[in-house]
């Protein structure tokens, strides 16, 4: 029977578990056997006990991990932690495998398959293992929450018998997954929602949201969606007119949202300090990128920085912030993708070799590292 172990996550700030006991339920109707290590839910509000009612085991690390086949996380465990772990077992989490490659090499030592969820190609078969979408959309809710939070006005328009509250103005900068749930969420709040992206099919969903399109319109930006969905480096021109087009823009804004990520490259720089000084005193500014080297100038993941009067946040782990239901879909993640290719006769999943699935997400296997985009 196979074995699935979830572990603790121990990295700094994280909050989030890999299974839920909805999860947990799942794969034992599949037919494997689940162990929880001791607490690994409680930051994330889900008790031992759920588990154990779903009929997964609890136990300590060692318990956990001995003769298991997979080896779910949210990130990737320290190596270390993996001692008296089966030859060949999988591990399957959000690997970092840029930001994190000696980790890779000791998993490959190891003799661990690594799994890396981020990698999940962007076809449609993949959509609901996605954990980069399942966590960017909470992540961009939460960014526009926190902003209200810290801004000390009000978002709607408010008539009152004292007077009138005007409506916060708020700008998105890159319209991912994030993007789009941060412009739904300002809008349900209240606020006038502008919203800009470098890949020209965003325009159209920034308008069917009722948000105002602000675009480069001199400089050719990237057709349509873009490369599987993502943004790549744009040439100096194009960055020159965007800083040009955004130093109008910003300076009559209240609240600025930046989620724009290049994969495998630091974060593009979007808003300078001479750009913050123009706005109002009082602004807030979210920078979602802060981990990844930052959107804004000056941004410190979870430090309030207050530059010409204007707060500039952001978190080092967004989606830790609402761990509940990260988790919960991240969880979801995960078994969909297992579950996908599981093999009733083995009794667990088997990963063709030459599907594009596999092909993407492998990171290592029989001691090497055998991914294409950490080779190249
Ligand atoms: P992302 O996290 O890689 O980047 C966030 C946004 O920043 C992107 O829209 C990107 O174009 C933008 N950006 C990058 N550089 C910029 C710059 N210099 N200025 C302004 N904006 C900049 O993107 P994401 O959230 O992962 O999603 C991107 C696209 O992929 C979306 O259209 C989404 O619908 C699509 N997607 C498809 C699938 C699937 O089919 N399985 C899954 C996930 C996402």
């Amino acid at each position: 029977m196979v074995k699935i172990a979830v572990l603790k996550e121990t990295a700094a700030g994280e909050s989030r578990v890999a299974a839920s006991p909805e999860t947990v339920k799942k794969f034992i109707g599949l037919g494997a056997r689940v162990s929880i290590e001791k607490g690994a839910g409680v930051a994330a509000s889900v008790n031992d006990a759920d588990y154990e009612a779903m009929g997964a085991s609890v136990g300590d690390l060692s318990a956990t991990i001995k003769d298991a086949d997979i080896i779910l996380g949210i990130q990737g465990p320290d190596p270390k932690a993996l001692k008296g772990m089966k030859s060949g077992a999988w591990l399957v989490a959000g690997l970092d495998p840029f930001g994190q490659r000696a980790r890779i090499d000791a998993y490959a030592k190891a003799g661990v398959e690594a799994l890396a969820m981020e990698f999940m190609p962007r076809i449609t078969r993949a959509q609901s293992m996605d954990i980069l979408s399942s966590q960017s959309n909470l992540s961009g809710y939460k960014a526009v929450i926190e902003a209200a939070s810290v801004y000390g006005r009000a978002f709607p328009m408010m008539m009152t018998a004292a007077g009138t509250v005007s409506a916060a103005k708020a700008f998105i900068m890159g319209v991912g997954v994030a993007g789009l749930q941060a412009i739904a969420t300002a809008r349900r709040l209240g606020a006038q929602v502008s919203a800009t992206d470098v890949r020209s099919a965003t325009k159209e969903q920034i308008e069917s949201l009722g948000a105002k399109a602000i675009f480069v319109e001199n400089v050719a930006g990237i057709e349509g969606e873009g490369a599987g969905g993502y943004a790549t480096e744009m040439s100096d021109e194009y960055k020159a007119a965007q800083a040009e087009l955004v130093s109008a823009h910003i300076a009559k804004q209240d609240i600025v949202i930046t989620t724009a990520l290049i994969p495998g490259r630091p974060a593009p720089r979007l808003v300078s300090d001479a750009q913050i000084a123009t706005m109002k005193p009082g602004s807030v500014i979210f920078d979602l990128a802060v981990a990844q080297g930052g959107n804004v100038e000056g941004s410190k993941a979870d430090e309030v920085v207050i530059k010409h009067g204007v707060k500039i946040i952001g978190y080092a782990n967004t989606p830790a912030h609402l761990a509940a239901d990260t988790s919960a879909l991240f969880s979801r993640n995960l078994f969909n993708f297992l579950s996908a290719f599981w093999d009733k006769e083995a009794g667990r999943p088997v990963l063709p070799d030459d599907d594009e699935i596999t092909a993407a997400i492998r990171l290592t296997k029989d001691g090497k590292v055998v991914n294409e985009r950490l080779l190249a």
